[in-house]
C-alpha cells in the first residue's frame, strides 16, 4: 500500500507509528495510508524550522518574492496531475479541483507583491529631532491546520502569505486528502524556498494537540468545523498563540420578487450541489420572498436539479461527485431524514442513490426540501452534502433576519434588480461575506476572507492585508538624532511631544 508520508527537513521516511486511510470516494476503496504523526514528528519539524527561519526572514522580501513567483509556475505547470490526484481523494470532479488550485494561486499571486505589502510607515519630526518608523517582521515560525473541503486553496491561502513574510511554516493538512499538500511542499523546495521554510505532517487530534502546545510556534491558521475551531482558538490562545479559528457555515440564498429568476436559479444549483455541497461558501438555504416567488423558484430549479449528473470525480460530464466518506454519507442521509421527520417536504430525495457500476461509492443525489423552518435543528446545523433547503419568508425583513440570526455568519447572498433593497441587505445583515447577485461570495485574494459568529474564532481573516497582519507582528521604533543645542527635558515625567 503506497504511503503518504511526512515532508520534514532532512528526514527519511516514516518506520513505525500509526497510519490512516485513505480512500478514493468515487469507488469506496482504500487507495493509500497516510502517516499520523505525534509530538516526536512535530520535534523535528520545528527543530528544521528553527535551524533555516532566522536565514529565511533575513533573506530579503524580494528573493522570497521570486520564490512566489516560481512556485506559481511549477503549479502551473504540474495543474492536471495535481487536479486529478486531488479529485481522486476529496471526490470532486477535475474541473472543480482546478478551481481550488487556482484559488490558492490567487493568493500566490498576492504574495508575489509581498515586498509593497511589508513597507512599513514612517513619521519624520514626530517631535525635536524625533523620527518614528514601525516595521513589519514575521511571528517566527507558523501553523496551518485544513479541512478536507479544499485541500489545495487552503494551505495556499495560509502558508503564501506566512512564507513571503518570511515566517518558517509547518502544514497539517487534512488525513482524509494529504497527497496534494505533499506535493505543493514539494514544489515550494522545488522553487528554491530552503529546506524546513514549508514542511508537511500528517496526523489526526494527536498532531494538532502537538502543534497547539508546542512552544516555539508563535502562530496557528485553523479552518474546519465550528467545535474543533473553538477548541483550536481556545486551547491555542490559553497557549499564548495567536490563533485564527474559521469554522461551519450555513449561508443563505435570498430570492427576491423581482431577482432575474432563470440567472439566480442557474446560480443557486450550481453554488448549492457543486463539490456535493461541502464548501463552507455553498448555498444550502434558499430564502424565496413571497408565495409567488417560490413557486416560481421551486418550478424552475425541479428541471435544473432533474438533470444533474452525478458521477466520479474523473467523468468530465458530471456536475458533481461523491461525498468524501462512508460515514459523511451515512451523517448527510441522517440530515434528510431528520428533516423529513422534523416537517420537511422532500421535493427531490437524493438518499440511496448509486450511479451505475459504482455502487460502492460514498455518493448523495441531489436533494430539494421545502417548508423548512428556523425552529429545525436540520436548518440551525450545516449539513455540509448535496441539500438544498427552502426556507419561505414573506417580506424583507424577515428574509435578512433569518442569515443575521442564525448560529453561523460565514457568507450570505441576495438576488435582486432593486438597487436599494441590495445596499440596505448589506449593511445589515449580520454576516461576514455578502454576494449582490454572486451566488459565491468568495472574496478575491487581495481582500480577505472571513466569516463572523460561529464561522471564525478569533479577530484577524485570511489573505489580502489581514492575512499579512496575522503572520507578523509590528515594531515602532522611535529615534531621536538631537545637534546638540537643545536642552534636555526633565528625565522623569512621561515624554511628550509637547
Ligand atoms: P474538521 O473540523 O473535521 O477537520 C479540520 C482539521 O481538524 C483537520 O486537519 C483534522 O485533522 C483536524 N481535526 C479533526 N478532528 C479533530 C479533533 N477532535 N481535535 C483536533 N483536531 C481535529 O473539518 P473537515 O470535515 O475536514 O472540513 C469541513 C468543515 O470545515 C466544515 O464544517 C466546513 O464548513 C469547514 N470549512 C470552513 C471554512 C471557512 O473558511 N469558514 C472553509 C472550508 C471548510
Amino acid at each position: 500500500m503506497r504511503l503518504i508520508d511526512h515532508v520534514i527537513a532532512g528526514g527519511g521516511p516514516t518506520v513505525g507509528g500509526r497510519r490512516g486511510p485513505v480512500f478514493n470516494p468515487s469507488i469506496g476503496t482504500v487507495q493509500a495510508e497516510v502517516a499520523l504523526g505525534d509530538r516526536a514528528v512535530l520535534d523535528r519539524a520545528v527543530a528544521a524550522a528553527q535551524a533555516v527561519q532566522g536565514e529565511w526572514a533575513a533573506t530579503n522580501p524580494q528573493r522570497r518574492a521570486r520564490v512566489m513567483f516560481e512556485f506559481k509556475r511549477l503549479v502551473e505547470a504540474n495543474m492536471q496531475d495535481l487536479a486529478e490526484l486531488l479529485a481522486s481523494e476529496h471526490g470532486k470532479v477535475v474541473a472543480d479541483a482546478k478551481g481550488d488550485i487556482q484559488r490558492g494561486l490567487e493568493v500566490i499571486e498576492f504574495a508575489c507583491g509581498i515586498p509593497h505589502a511589508l513597507k512599513g510607515e514612517y513619521t519624520q519630526g514626530a517631535g525635536p529631532g524625533i523620527d518614528v518608523y514601525s516595521m513589519r517582521q514575521p511571528v517566527g515560525i507558523g501553523a496551518g491546520i485544513t479541512p478536507f473541503n479544499f485541500p489545495a486553496m487552503i494551505p495556499m491561502w495560509m502558508f503564501g502569505v506566512a512564507i513571503a513574510c518570511g515566517n518558517a511554516f509547518i502544514l497539517k493538512p487534512s488525513e482524509r486528502d494529504p497527497s496534494v499538500p505533499v506535493r505543493l511542499t514539494q514544489l515550494m523546495l522545488e522553487a528554491g524556498a530552503p529546506e524546513g521554510v514549508l514542511q508537511c505532517v500528517h496526523g489526526d487530534k494527536e498532531m494538532v494537540d502537538a502543534i497547539l502546545d508546542h512552544p516555539a510556534i508563535g502562530a496557528i491558521s485553523f479552518v474546519g468545523s465550528s467545535d474543533i475551531a473553538n477548541y483550536v482558538y481556545q486551547r491555542g490562545a490559553a497557549n499564548g498563540k495567536r490563533v485564527q479559528a474559521m469554522g461551519g457555515a450555513k449561508n443563505h440564498g435570498i430570492i427576491m420578487p423581482d431577482a432575474d429568476l432563470d440567472r439566480a436559479v442557474g446560480d443557486l444549483v450550481g453554488a448549492a450541489f457543486g463539490s456535493a455541497g461541502e464548501r463552507c461558501m455553498a448555498l444550502p438555504v434558499v430564502v424565496p420572498v413571497g408565495e409567488g416567488t417560490a413557486e416560481r423558484l421551486i418550478d424552475k430549479l425541479l428541471p435544473e436539479i432533474e438533470a444533474l449528473k452525478v458521477g466520479t470525480s474523473l467523468d468530465p460530464a458530471a456536475h458533481y461527485g461523491p461525498v468524501v466518506s462512508a460515514q459523511h454519507k451515512a451523517r448527510v442521509e441522517d440530515w434528510i431524514a431528520k428533516c423529513e421527520a422534523e416537517g420537511g417536504q422532500i421535493l427531490r430525495d437524493g438518499r440511496n442513490f448509486t450511479p451505475q457500476g459504482h455502487e460502492d461509492g460514498f455518493y448523495v443525489g441531489p436533494t430539494l426540501i421545502d417548508h423548512v423552518t428556523p425552529e429545525m435543528d436540520s436548518y440551525h446545523n450545516e449539513i455540509f452534502g448535496p441539500v438544498l433547503q427552502i426556507v419561505r419568508a414573506a417580506d424583507f425583513e424577515t428574509a435578512l433576519s433569518l442569515p443575521s440570526k442564525h448560529q453561523y455568519g460565514n457568507g450570505v447572498a441576495i438576488f435582486t434588480r432593486n438597487g436599494h433593497a441590495a445596499r440596505e441587505f448589506a449593511a445589515r445583515v449580520n454576516v461576514g461575506m455578502v454576494g449582490i447577485n454572486v451566488p459565491i461570495p468568495v472574496p478575491v485574494a487581495y481582500h480577505t476572507f472571513g466569516g463572523w459568529k460561529r464561522s471564525a474564532f478569533g479577530d484577524t481573516n485570511q489573505h489580502g492585508m489581514e492575512g499579512v497582519k496575522f503572520w507578523t507582528k509590528v515594531k515602532t521604533v522611535t529615534s531621536r538624532w538631537p545637534d546638540g543645542s537643545a536642552e534636555g527635558g526633565n528625565a522623569f515625567i512621561i515624554p511628550t511631544m509637547g
